[in-house]
């Protein structure tokens, strides 16, 4: 089955090969709007793809499957430790997708400027940038990540998923409340029902990879998929989707996405995903909102991956008003709800508590609940001082964190309507760590072990 050696699992990785390279490197324009310099704070991080295998494919005709040809494609991260940014292309705006090419060699962590790391969860290895040339904005679209970005149209506007994902969604009970989950540095959400209390649906698929791969919890023991739950997938961010490659069972379920960012490694996990008849991408041909039972999906309007992204919204059940927001990375002024004065009575913290473009911010109605998900010591410094002070002052609580406890993997649940809980999960196999079951702490409350359908107990 398709595995691109970026996404192999770490077992079959031993460390990085010291060697040089050439790769062509993509990076999206951010929002400027606040007037910061861009990344001047955070660590910046670019999707590669070797020179040698992208200019392979200029001019010929080749035939073979877009999705089939990523699969081979060598791939990686190049992380900018010391080396500046180089400015964007003349005319770029944000949302738009930079590209440059670099060359790197191997350097001592003293003589460095970067790290490469060929596979999500490398711990990389310090190299130092022998130079690099911008390529002009709209390049790369004339290679094969044109190539893949018609084919991906192409098959969107030929598929029919638009409405047996609304009936399935439309099944989904969320009674439960909502379980926000420790994969350290990253999101991963889930629907809980109140009968079995196992997720029914994951927003999100996310935790820590690369620098924050540390901050993913040891002793993590797995997904359920018991319920055969799909995936709502916020953002194409790594974050946000890369557990899928920890436990690559998630790959089978119906992954429903905004459109792909023309970037490579996205790319290939798009690949991945649309390979097994996975991905059913949420183009401009869906409306701006949809509503099936209990759960609400809104198309973002900013221009960023973060702000353009889907939001959704929980509900105890369909026509409760009893809410809960799972914004993604988007800034609150992109989420039409927020825009419209809609209350919550739960919320995950947009962005892991990093930095926001807008004053905008939810209502929270009263007794309201908020969580963060973040990892311990994650390399963004998130949350941000600034963005859980301004929380406070629109009149949300302090929020309870994932990995809150450094007994880990600590989960957070929200049950409608009261305080939030902190807990481990697991059920009797021993096979996952997301059902909420009885080895939660006292004061979570929650007694009832998750079982399998059918199980005699
Ligand atoms: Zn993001
Ligand atoms: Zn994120």
């Amino acid at each position: 089955m398709f595995k691109n050696q970026f996404f192999a699992s770490p077992g079959q990785v031993d460390g990085e090969p010291r060697r040089k390279g050439r790769v062509y490197a993509a990076i999206e324009v951010p929002e400027l709007d606040d007037g910061l310099q861009p990344y001047e704070a955070e660590p910046v991080y670019l999707e590669c793809v070797d020179t040698s295998w992208f200019n392979s494919f200029e001019a010929s005709e080749n035939g073979a499957l877009w999705s089939k040809l990523f699969q081979a494609a060598p791939l990686s991260v190049l992380e900018l430790t010391s080396y500046k940014l180089p400015l964007f292309p003349e005319g770029s705006k944000p949302g738009d997708i930079a590209w440059f090419e670099f060359g790197y060699e191997p350097a001592s962590s003293s003589e460095s400027d970067a790290r490469i790391y060929t596979n999500l969860l490398s711990e990389g290895a310090t190299v130092k940038i022998s130079f690099h040339e911008p390529r002009p904005i709209g390049w790369a679209e004339r290679g094969i990540i044109g190539e893949a970005a018609q084919a991906l149209a192409k098959y969107n506007s030929s598929s029919s998923s638009q409405y047996s994902l609304k009936k399935r969604l439309a099944r989904i009970s969320t009674a439960g409340g909502v379980a926000f989950y420790d994969v350290g540095q990253g999101a991963c959400q889930a629907a809980i029902d109140n009968e079995l209390h196992i997720p029914q649906l994951y927003v999100d698929f996310g935790g820590g990879v690369l620098t924050n791969k540390k901050t993913f919890p040891d002793g993590f023991a797995g997904f359920c998929f018991t319920r055969d739950p799909m995936v709502i997938l916020s953002h194409w961010d790594w974050d946000h989707w890369s557990s899928a490659q920890r436990w690559p069972e998630a790959l089978n379920t119906p992954w429903l996405t905004p459109p792909v960012p023309l970037k490579p490694i996205q790319l290939t996990f798009a690949a991945e995903l649309h390979e097994r008849g996975s991905l059913h991408i949420w183009d401009a041909a869906w409306p701006g909102t949809i509503t099936a039972g209990a759960v609400t999906i809104e198309r973002c309007t900013g221009r960023t991956a973060n702000d353009s992204g889907l939001a959704v919204t929980l509900r105890r059940r369909r026509n409760s008003p009893k809410n809960c927001l799972l914004p993604g990375d988007a800034d609150y002024a992109c989420i039409p709800s927020v825009v419209a004065g809609e209350s919550f009575n739960a919320l995950c913290m947009t962005h892991h508590g990093g930095r926001l473009h807008s004053p905008t911010y939810p209502k929270a109605k009263r007794g309201a609940a908020s969580v963060l998900s973040a990892g311990p010591r994650n390399s963004y410094r998130h949350p941000l001082f600034d963005t859980v002070a301004t929380h406070l002052e629109h009149g949300w609580s302090l929020p309870t964190g994932t990995a809150l406890s450094g007994q880990r993997p600590c989960h957070v649940l929200v049950p409608w309507g009261g305080r939030p809980h902190i807990l481990q999960g697991g059920c009797h196999g021993g096979m996952c760590a997301t059902a909420v079951s009885a080895i939660a702490p006292a004061n979570g409350k929650i007694t009832k072990f998750a079982r399998r359908r059918g199980d005699a107990m």
